[in-house]
């Protein structure tokens, strides 16, 4: 079991969230085929901290943005995915 520490929750475990991406840049609308392609379908897989969108699904539902080592699955930081002051 593996506690993520929820900016609005607090402690919870990892259960409750969903992994949904990397948190890689999104191509521009008019951006080529290609650049889509690699958005959609190609992942770096890459060793070490890796920047991933989690959405907190039983919870605040609240989609937020966590660094995570894949090696040792440390979480190295936890935000939210829209900052407090962009909020209506
Ligand atoms: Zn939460």
């Amino acid at each position: 079991m593996q506690l993520l520490n929820c900016p609005f929750c607090g402690p919870r475990d990892q259960s409750e969230f969903t992994y949904l991406r990397e948190a890689a840049p999104v191509p521009a609308l008019d951006a080529d085929t290609a650049a889509w392609h690699h958005f959609v379908y190609l992942r770096e897989n890459q060793r070490g901290p890796h920047a991933e969108w989690w959405h907190h699904n039983h919870g605040c539902r609240q989609v937020l943005h966590i660094v995570r080592d894949t090696m040792t699955h440390e979480i190295i930081s936890i935000e939210s995915a829209r900052p407090l002051e962009a909020r209506p």
